[in-house]
């Protein structure tokens, strides 16, 4: 990939494999819905999107390395090479692909004018009639103590050599990264996909991984309500299945419905709720609004609520059961105490453990910690966990390391480790 062009085709099908992967769906009978373009979930985090990579812009980028170490190194093997046989009268810019060209060239060049957009030199932010600085070029690329630098730089009255400068990166160096995103926002134009809203409420939100991807779904809509199901052509009936009074829109089954406002009212919060329901329509406004309300831990604390309401739902409909409202308030009060717990836990001895890869010589450091045993009922009840026995060791996902309190010692032989 960072050395040829990949043919659009092969990129069009992984994005669709990874989307259809993303979506959790497998094998040609069951498609399902694809909720969102693989363009708007290809979109930075910030912008509203999951940041998966654009595959056709990562290749140009990966690609745009290799023309910068040719463009800027003249001097290393491969870069005479490329210049005597493609372009030995003029500079990288000006040199064309050729008459039978090696695909390698070839695909260097459709990189090209991703460079040439990132791309200065110095004379470019001189003037050339007045030898002065080119004060409004250096105000959209520099901060003011930077300019202030510049500007006390006398100039030269002629220049025989210039230096290539990468104008995405503050030490003027070219990055697969930066070019990436210079891609993506300016040259590929995803700007009319954006959404408006402070994502970062989001992402930077205390709290496992798939709360915080619900929350997007529910912001994005993308989470599959009984209405935005009919919307989407699904032929089933839109009312709530833990009222049969309302449509079953987001606002309505995490928001509204008596058994959620129950739940919310078991919350140290839940007046702040109630005011925003007075003040907001849609289920998106409302979270973005409560986000910028509350403190970290509430914050934290509504969103394993609005993942556990969830869970209730889904109970409802797939399990037929019916999780009491106490109940799924403590299902998200545990979810995020065990969570949290695990966070503490980790940069010391989950950190130490990984790099180190020796699960045995760690374990009775693990069984000191007193934090990491998550509640009795979070375990028995919560379908992400298996319940332990004796001298097992769970892991689960998220890294988290389990060991039972019954236990009066840990083996990991036998198979005794399970993942889940
Ligand atoms: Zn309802």
């Amino acid at each position: 990939m960072s050395i040829f062009t990949i043919p659009s085709s092969l990129c069009d099908e992984i994005e669709k494999m990874m989307n259809s992967f993303w979506w959790g769906h497998s094998g040609a009978r069951n498609k399902g819905i694809h909720w969102m373009s693989w363009d708007k979930l290809s979109m930075h985090k910030n912008d509203g999107g999951m940041g998966f990579k654009n595959l056709t812009a990562f290749n140009l980028a990966l690609l745009g390395k290799q023309g910068w170490r040719i463009m800027s190194n003249p001097d290393i093997l491969i870069s005479k090479l490329y210049k005597a046989k493609y372009f030995p009268g003029c500079e990288f810019f000006e040199s064309k692909v050729g008459h039978n060209p090696s695909f390698v060239w070839r695909s260097i060049c459709n990189s090209k004018f991703l460079l040439r957009a990132g791309h200065l030199v110095v004379a470019d932010v001189i003037l050339p009639d007045t030898k002065g600085w080119n004060l409004p070029l250096l105000t959209t690329l520099l901060d003011s103590s930077g300019i202030d630098k510049v500007l006390h730089t006398p100039l030269f009255d002629s220049v025989v050599e210039d230096k290539h400068i990468w104008r995405m990166e503050k030490n003027g160096v070219y990055s697969v990264r930066s070019a990436y995103r210079l891609c993506v926002q300016e040259l590929l134009d995803t700007s009319h996909l954006k959404m408006d809203d402070t994502w970062n409420l989001i992402w930077k939100l205390k709290a496992p991984s798939r709360v915080r991807n619900l929350l997007w779904r529910i912001c994005r809509r993308c989470v599959p309500t009984r209405v935005n199901l009919w919307s989407r052509g699904v032929n089933c009936t839109t009312v709530c299945s833990l009222c049969n009074d309302h449509d079953e829109d987001s606002r309505h089954v995490f928001f509204d419905c008596p058994s959620s406002r129950n739940v919310w009212s078991m919350c140290s919060f839940g007046n702040k709720i109630i005011a925003a329901l007075h003040n907001n329509y849609a289920a998106s406004n409302l979270i973005f609004d409560l986000l910028q309300q509350l403190s970290n831990e509430d914050a934290s604390l509504m969103a394993c609520v609005i993942w556990s309401i969830w869970k209730q739902r889904n109970n409802r409909i797939w399990n037929n059961v019916i999780d009491a409202q106490n109940f799924v308030f403590s299902r998200a009060a545990a979810l995020i105490n065990d969570w949290c717990a695990v966070q503490q836990a980790r940069p010391d001895v989950m950190g130490q453990l990984a790099r180190d890869n020796a699960i045995p010589s760690k374990l009775q450091e693990i069984k000191k910690l007193p934090r990491l045993m998550p509640s009795k009922a979070f375990l028995a009840t919560s379908s992400a966990f298996i319940k332990p026995e004796e001298d097992t060791i769970i892991l689960v996902s998220s890294g988290l390391l389990l060991v039972p309190s019954t236990s009066p010692g840990v083996s990991v032989s036998g198979g005794n480790i399970r993942e889940t």
